[in-house]
């Protein structure tokens, strides 16, 4: 089968790889159909997040049909449309009994933190992902759902993360009524957080980013205030006077390991360094936001980033919440937006090709070249 893998930083190309096979009685061989690139692998792409193994496939965003199941497998048939979350979790562990499936303890027990995610690199279980023409799904009963017939592919296959992340970011952010919210980032997450940020009762939304064309979506897609950071000298200074100097009730940091915003130059570890790996994002959230307020936390930041104002977070009694989102728990209520016709997930796609040209689907989505926002592969 064709698979995207990964040879090293900035380098991706299309292998031929063996069909996987059923290794497991409770696993699946899932053939993909459409599978997204998320912000998350460009930090994978860019070399940031450790133990990620050249000839390793990425993708943690798929959808497919049953190609082949164990023979513990109960809940699925050979032929069923399903989306995958994109935790590979047991379902029955502590964490997972819990709800913290993207903590699962049975995939990657020697982990300390994070549990099993598709494609992620070997600190996330070594799990080949779903940027290929096939992909073997561990747990078959647990994650994979059945597609219901009136919901599009694409809009399943933003179920699998994007649109989950930025549901769950919001829910973290524990939003009252008439709450400032404010999200930096306008990719795919935090034009998803900033929509989700109204179902949940906020008063005031604000996107923060330097690409104007997704700016533009945010206000389109989410109805949210935008604010260009590099049109002002210091944007926490901005946050202060529109919100009464009093900071945002709630932000949402949907950035993550990106050293200085400007994703047109490679970002490497050693530049970080160089830097002293401070996460922009992460502090500008935390000096944006009131005394007493609440900072989620959906961006992922590698062990290069250690820097955080976590004396400012604690003097000003901040509550930081975070997590890999456990995707599927917010599949119910997402289900309900979308068949009600408040959501139109799909709606933030702009390109969409064939597995093949994989490649150049991550330089544009790294570069943010052609305003790209959300890019499917097709299989
Ligand atoms: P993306 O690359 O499309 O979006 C990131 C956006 O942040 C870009 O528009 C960029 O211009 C903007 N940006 C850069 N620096 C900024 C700054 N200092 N302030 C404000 N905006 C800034 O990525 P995405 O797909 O939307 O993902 C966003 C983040 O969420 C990534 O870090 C990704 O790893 C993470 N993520 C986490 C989970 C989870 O479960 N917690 C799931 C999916 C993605
Ligand atoms: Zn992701």
């Amino acid at each position: 089968m064709k698979a995207m893998v990964y040879r090293g930083p900035y380098k991706i190309r299309i292998d031929e790889k063996d069909i996987p096979r059923i290794e497991h009685p409770n696993d699946a061989v899932i053939r993909v159909t459409q599978a997204a690139i998320c912000g998350s692998d460009l930090h994978l792409y860019h070399g940031l997040m450790p133990d990620t193994r050249v000839g390793t496939t990425f993708g943690h965003e798929f959808i497919g049909v049953v190609h082949e199941v164990g023979p513990s497998v109960e809940n699925l048939s050979v032929g069923d449309r399903v989306m995958v979350p994109f935790n590979i979790y047991c379902g029955s562990c502590y964490f997972c009994a819990r709800g913290l499936f993207s903590n699962c303890h049975n995939v990657n027990p020697n982990a300390t933190a994070v549990g099993g995610i598709y494609g992620y690199s070997h600190t996330c279980g070594g799990y080949d992902g779903g940027q290929a023409e096939f992909v073997r799904v561990p747990f078959a009963d647990v994650g994979p759902t059945v597609i219901p017939d009136w919901l599009d592919d694409e809009d399943a296959l933003l179920m699998t993360d994007a649109l989950a992340t930025g549901y769950f970011g919001a829910q973290l952010g524990d939003i009252r009524e008439g709450d400032t919210v404010a999200v930096f980032g306008a990719g795919p997450v935090g034009l998803f957080a900033a929509k989700s940020a109204w179902f949940m009762g906020a008063g005031r939304v604000i996107v923060i980013d330097h690409l104007e064309y997704r700016l533009a979506k945010a206000r389109e897609f989410a109805q949210a205030e935008t604010i260009n950071f590099a049109e002002h000298d210091d944007i926490v200074v901005t946050m202060k006077r529109t919100t009464d100097f009093l900071g945002a009730d709630v932000v949402i940091d949907a950035v993550g390991a990106e050293a200085d915003g400007n994703l047109t130059q490679h970002i490497t570890a050693a530049k970080l360094k160089l830097q002293g790996g401070s996460p922009i994002a992460l502090n500008w959230a935390i000096d944006s936001v009131r005394k007493g307020g609440t900072v989620s936390v959906m961006g992922a930041y590698g062990p290069i980033f250690s820097a955080v104002k976590f004396g400012d977070a604690m003097n000003k009694g901040l509550t930081l919440r975070m997590n890999q989102a456990p995707a599927k728990r917010q599949w119910p209520r997402l289900l309900e937006h979308i068949k009600n016709g408040h959501l139109k997930p799909n709606d933030i796609v702009t390109h969409r090709i064939p597995l093949e040209h994989i490649a150049e689907g991550y330089h544009m989505f790294s570069a943010k070249l052609d305003g790209c926002i959300k890019t499917i592969i097709t299989t």
